[in-house]
């Protein structure tokens, strides 16, 4: 009889190779076992569920395959490029190397944002530093209104415009390379509101190795960290605009000073993570 350990595909088996799994995932997460679900799914291109109710079969190249991904992940490279999607808001948002890849925090700058537009009746929003388009897309989706994104990354324009297809709303997202709101000068007028989530990270924080393989020019806003929102809010004139960013966890203090009308708001964790000025006329 052909021992057991030799027959892939059965439930034992599949348990074993992810158990290997989940001692090489352990080194760069906290969530072992779902980054070994995930990248198993997404090899056998099955949902998780299926994998814990014992109903796939994998061959032995596809577990191979997996073990190859386990151990490129376990190197530190980021599980969603990888999987090539993240979820964000409920969707799932096409990602890949070169992009940023949305965080958690952004999806409670869209849910202010969403309330904000509510609230003043806004038509018009700007999303600078779009990268997957995560922002803009939800705005346009879930409000209902028209968005200029700008990113520096041609990779960024190019993936922010696919996900604006994947979610319908080509035809209320334009994006457009470049720095700010360059862009968009000739539709300056028109933009009542501006959202962003810049680069915050101060220039030789330590990060994580996953966090390193991030495009840099999406992390890092010089020595301090500020270089965007001084640049941003010496360029423009806003009167009449509302404008809400993301900040780092202890930039408030400062970013008050640069910006003295600035109001900051905190995330769930109790963090002051949100920078608001409104200086609508009304
Ligand atoms: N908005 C996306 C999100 O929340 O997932 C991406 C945020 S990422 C932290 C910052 C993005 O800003 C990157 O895509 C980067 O390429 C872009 N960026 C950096 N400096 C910029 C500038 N001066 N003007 C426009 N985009 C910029
Ligand atoms: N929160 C990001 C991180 O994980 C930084 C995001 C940003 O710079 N906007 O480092």
């Amino acid at each position: 009889m052909v021992p057991r350990e030799d027959v892939p595909g059965t439930e034992g088996e599949v348990w074993d190779w992810i158990k290997k799994a989940v001692s090489f995932l352990k080194a760069v997460t906290d969530s072992p076992t779902t980054e070994a679900l995930l990248l198993l799914s997404h090899v056998l291109r099955v949902r998780k569920e299926k994998i814990l109710l014992g109903l796939i079969h994998p061959s032995r190249e596809e577990l191979e395959e997996f073990m190859a991904l386990v151990k490129k992940r376990s190197e530190g490279y980021p599980l969603h490029y990888i999987l090539g999607f993240k979820e964000f808001f409920g969707l799932p948002f096409l990602v890949e190397e070169g992009v940023f890849i949305p965080r958690p925090e952004t999806e409670e700058l869209v849910e202010k944002a969403l309330e904000l537009i509510g609230e003043y009746g806004v038509k018009v929003v700007a999303d600078v530093g779009t990268g997957t388009g995560v922002i803009g897309v939800c705005l346009a989706k879930f409000a209902g209104v028209k968005v200029y994104a700008t990113d520096v990354s041609d990779k960024a324009v190019m993936v922010s415009r696919k996900n604006a297809e994947r979610f319908g709303v080509e035809d209320k997202f334009f994006v457009r390379k470049g720095e700010f709101l360059e862009p968009f000068k000739d539709e300056y007028d028109e933009i009542e509101m501006v959202v962003s989530n810049p680069p915050y990270v101060r220039e030789g924080a330590k990060l994580a190795v996953d966090v390193m393989r991030e495009p840099p020019e999406a992390l890092f806003g010089g020595p301090d960290g500020l270089e965007f929102y001084k640049k941003f809010f010496q360029l423009y004139d806003l009167n009449g605009k509302v404008v809400l960013m993301e900040i780092g966890e202890y930039q408030a203090e400062e970013l008050g000073r640069i910006v003295p009308d600035a109001q900051f708001l905190k995330d769930s964790s109790g963090a002051y993570r949100f920078l608001l000025v409104n200086r609508r006329s009304s």
